[in-house]
């Protein structure tokens, strides 16, 4: 997708800070951090948010899950509790339309979210 951010991420068009790397998923830091840890899981392939996944993307989210709580693990998120957030529509906050989960740790998370 041309005009998509995080495809430009993804193709290295544009720089950040990578913590985890496969053929189907990408991590990388956010540029905002709203958290101590604050990063930004993506597959590579461009799908526009939750709604949009198909089945045939089945494996590449099941990666995609995978790789995050293996960073989630390595960066010890686990030992305090950590979120995993996408927002799906304006309304929800979303203002990337590639499918992105946030993963945020190391600080105390209110529920329900604002
Ligand atoms: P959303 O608002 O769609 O849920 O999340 C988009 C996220 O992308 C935001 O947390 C924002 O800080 C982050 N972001 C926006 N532009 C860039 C960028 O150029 N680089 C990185 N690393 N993160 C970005
Ligand atoms: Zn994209």
């Amino acid at each position: 997708m041309e005009d998509c951010l995080f495809c430009k991420i993804i193709h290295k068009e544009i720089n950040s800070n990578i913590v985890f790397e496969n053929d189907n998923v990408l991590i990388f830091k956010d540029i905002s951090p709203q958290a101590p840890v604050h990063l930004l899981a993506v597959p590579k392939k461009h799908i526009s948010s939750i709604l949009e996944i198909e089945k045939l993307d089945s494996d590449i989210i099941k990666e995609l899950m995978e790789a995050i709580a293996r960073v989630a693990l390595e960066m010890g998120l686990d030992k305090e509790g950590f979120r995993v957030v996408t927002n799906t529509g304006r309304g929800a906050g979303q203002s990337v339309d590639h499918l992105h989960f946030h993963i945020m740790g190391k600080r105390k998370f209110n529920w329900p979210p604002g």
